[in-house]
């Protein structure tokens, strides 16, 4: 299926749902973690700073966690044109959920409004506190480790401190995957961008969707196991692609000038 065909549906679709993965930021230069180039590839034992069993019982992976957060591209990274593809699509009123596995927060600092925005594996700009779930913005914590704590503690209960993110091992929240999955279910058009769709129960809002009789479409630089279901594959770079397959005729026109 080529991406004239794609963008046609796209002109025809009233609900696009789109599912995001950390593919669709790397060219804002925040590595994926099963690509090429994905931490996880070039470095298993990262694996483990992603599980939160390891996380809770090891200060040895707590410390490098928070070396790790203080070190990371995302506090400097800017949406990239995939990302404003997508606030193109909620300005052409398509965008009927935009649900991310990612924790950067691109699509809401790229313009997509944050209603619309689902993140089912949390956010890494908040922290909570593991005894008594406080949160609060990430900066207050990342401040204490600059100034020297290595593994900061909650000031109200004493328990441990981590970013606001689902790790490995955790349970999701059951009203957020919920509300994903109904997302999924009225979609008349779903895109699964940049995700390697691995990692459920998330990836099956791709079943859910495809059982409603939404068109799919897989934009992604490797195969997927969903790749032989798909009505279209898109291979190739996300900020190339995505921007292709969601310009409105106006922005097409113009673009032809
Ligand atoms: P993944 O690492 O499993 O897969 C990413 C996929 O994107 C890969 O198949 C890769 O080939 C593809 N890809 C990478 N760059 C691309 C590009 N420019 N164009 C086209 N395709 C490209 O990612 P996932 O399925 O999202 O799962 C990883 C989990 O890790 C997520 O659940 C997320 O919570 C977390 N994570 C988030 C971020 C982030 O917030 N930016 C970054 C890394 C990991």
């Amino acid at each position: 299926m080529d991406l004239q065909s794609v963008r046609g549906w796209v002109e025809a679709a009233q609900r696009v749902v789109v599912l995001t993965g950390a593919g669709i930021s790397t060219d804002s230069g925040i590595p994926d973690f099963r690509g090429p180039q994905g931490v996880w590839t070039k470095n298993p034992l990262a694996e483990k700073l992603s599980n939160i069993h390891y996380y809770l019982a090891d200060p040895e992976v707590r410390r490098a966690s928070w070396q790790n957060r203080l070190a990371s591209p995302a506090w400097s990274a800017r949406p990239n044109a995939g990302h404003m593809a997508l606030v193109e699509l909620e300005r052409r009123g398509k965008l009927h959920a935009l649900i991310t596995q990612n924790i950067d927060e691109l699509h809401q600092i790229a313009g997509n409004s944050p209603e619309l925005v689902i993140e089912v594996h949390g956010t890494m700009r908040k922290f909570m506190c593991w005894g008594c779930g406080m949160r609060g913005p990430m900066e207050r914590v990342l401040e204490r480790v600059r100034a020297g704590e290595a593994d900061p503690k909650c000031r109200d209960c004493g328990g441990i401190l981590k970013s606001d993110t689902i790790s490995f091992g955790q349970q999701l929240v059951p009203e957020v995957i919920d509300r994903a999955m109904q997302a999924a279910g009225e979609a008349d058009l779903f895109l699964a961008v940049g995700t390697s769709l691995q990692v459920y129960p998330v990836a099956g809002a791709f079943d859910i969707a495809r059982s409603a009789g939404a068109k799919t479409v897989i934009v992604n630089a490797e195969p997927t196991p969903y790749d032989p279901v798909a009505d279209a594959v898109l291979p190739g770079l996300i900020s190339q692609v995505l921007p292709a397959i969601t310009k409105g005729p106006r922005t097409a026109s113009r673009s032809l000038q």
